[in-house]
């Protein structure tokens, strides 16, 4: 029976008219077709689900509360044991994690187990009520450097076991890349807000406007009184292709672009501080979720054509599938097997066009996706007043580089046990994008939830 009826589709907000606004694409099931996907589930015995959740969820128990209608106690379940599920439900990439082990998908298609979650979560943040019973104090205090997911999660976890915790923030909102990063219309940012306030509720401390490795270190805060130190900076610093022109007016980086657009608001300007320009053709240069995000925020500032220029195919393009299709809707153009060699500006130092070369795939790499080959002689110029470099991030120094004895792998991110996500210096802990590298917000959570466990039992015995 399940496998005879389909997954039910999200309801999306029309392409045409969702490309001139920021309001949220996806809309989210309504209760009645949340019902009928959660009775798709076939409640197995030994749900593969479960195993591809890198938090662990119990999956088959939360999707039959909503099969029997009951929704706050389907959130419950969730909760237990992630803290930020309005936010995973959006955000997550199901399609690689849960859903890909679903039974289900091995000859139809998965439970929609991401949109049941998100729908479980808005559920109880209309209808429940915070009914939190604080633990008693253990008298011990952690500080928590980041206020992204990793640090939330973790912070969220030790607080639910008593412990005073205090999170550090460098910027004036915490969230990280939840507020700053992930755009209003695939993450509405009063969403995050909400589950911020939750941990508030909990007892989380959040000071804003910290940057440590400035105002304080690690060493000072151990030294002051703090039992443990968790640090989760992510990877907030952005990589640059070092072509000539990169320096020229209307060059972004992506994380600026969309800190300006998302945390500053630029998009509802002169209503806030912050203006942004956009040429009427933009280019966005890399594949991943973070030029399709910037590539569609740009559509939304105004611009008329918005280029993503991705040096390999289609096939393998990073960013989730949701996204490129998301993107192809709203008009997104894909000039693939392409890449900048050189930005071109007028005599007022503007952008005002790009120098790509063609490319061919040639052998796989060690990424094990095939390698980009540029074909000789194909120069070409594309005509854009604005250029966003979207190829990566790497981890902030800040606060590792004045962490004496702190250990880094080359790539600057630090290094910890895996099993219990301990740096190189005793009471100190690390997760998130600053150990892995950028990655994703639920693995993030795994790590703030692993370290918090240990930070646990270190605390027990000190
Ligand atoms: P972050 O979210 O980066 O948070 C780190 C926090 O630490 C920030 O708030 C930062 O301000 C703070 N900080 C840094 N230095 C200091 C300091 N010195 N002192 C105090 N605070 C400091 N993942 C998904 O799963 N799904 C998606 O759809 C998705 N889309 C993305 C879109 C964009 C545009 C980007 C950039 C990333 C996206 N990701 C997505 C990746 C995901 O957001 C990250 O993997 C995740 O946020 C990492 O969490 P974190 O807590 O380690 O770091
Ligand atoms: Fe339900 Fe799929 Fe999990 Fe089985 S594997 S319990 S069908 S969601």
């Amino acid at each position: 029976m399940a496998l005879k009826v389909p997954r039910h589709k999200m309801p999306c907000q029309d392409p045409v008219v969702r490309r001139n606004n920021f309001n949220e694409v996806a809309l989210g099931y309504p209760q009645e077709i949340a019902v009928q996907e959660a009775q798709r589930c076939l409640q197995c015995k030994k749900p593969k689900c479960v195993e591809g959740c890198p938090v662990g969820i119990d999956i088959p128990q939360f999707i039959e509360q909503i099969a029997q209608g009951n929704f706050l106690e389907a959130a419950k379940i969730i909760k237990q044991k992630n803290t930020l599920p309005a936010i995973c439900g959006r955000v997550c990439p199901q399609e690689t994690q849960c859903e890909s082990k679903c039974i289900l998908g091995v000859k139809g298609e998965s439970v929609a187990i991401g949109r049941l979650e998100r729908f479980a979560a808005d559920y109880e943040m209309k209808h429940g009520s915070s009914n939190y019973e604080k633990p008693s104090p253990t008298g011990k205090k952690v500080a928590i450097i980041g206020a992204g997911p990793a640090g939330l999660t973790c912070a969220a976890e030790l607080a639910r076991l008593g412990h005073a915790v205090t999170v550090f923030e460098a910027l004036h909102v915490a969230g990280g890349v939840l507020m700053y990063g992930i755009p209003e219309f695939r993450l509405p940012k009063v969403i995050v807000q909400k589950e911020i306030n939750n941990l508030k509720e909990m007892g989380v401390e959040i000071l804003v406007n910290q940057v440590v490795g400035k105002i304080t270190s690690v060493q000072e805060l151990l030294d002051n009184g703090y039992d443990a130190v968790f640090i989760g900076t992510g990877a907030g610093l952005p990589n640059f292709m070092n072509i000539p022109g990169e320096n020229l007016n209307g060059v972004y980086s992506a994380n600026e672009f969309l800190t300006r657009s998302n945390l500053m608001k630029a998009y509802d300007f002169p209503n806030s501080a912050t203006p942004i320009k956009v040429g009427d053709q933009v280019a966005v240069i890399g594949g991943g979720n973070v030029a399709m995000d910037a590539a569609r925020t740009a559509l939304r500032l105004g611009a008329k054509d918005v280029y993503i220029v991705y040096r390999r195919s289609m096939n393998e393009l990073p960013a989730r599938a949701e996204e490129v299709h998301h993107a192809l809707e709203e008009g997104i153009q894909f000039k693939i097997l392409t890449n900048p060699v050189r930005i071109n500006g007028d005599e007022n130092g503007n952008v005002k066009s790009m120098t790509c070369l063609r490319y061919e795939l040639g052998e796989p790499d060690s990424s094990g996706r095939r390698r980009p080959v540029p074909i000789e002689g194909s120069e070409f110029e594309i005509p854009v007043q604005t250029v966003v470099v979207s190829i990566g991030q790497g981890p902030n120094p800040l606060v590792t580089s004045t962490t004496p004895g702190l250990a880094l792998n080359k790539w600057g991110n630090i290094i910890v046990d895996e099993k219990t996500m301990e740096t190189s210096i005793p009471g100190v802990y690390a997760g998130g994008d600053i150990v892995t590298g950028a990655a994703t917000v639920i693995l993030a959570m795994g790590a703030g939830k692993v370290a918090a466990a240990s930070i646990n039992e270190y605390l027990k015995n000190k």
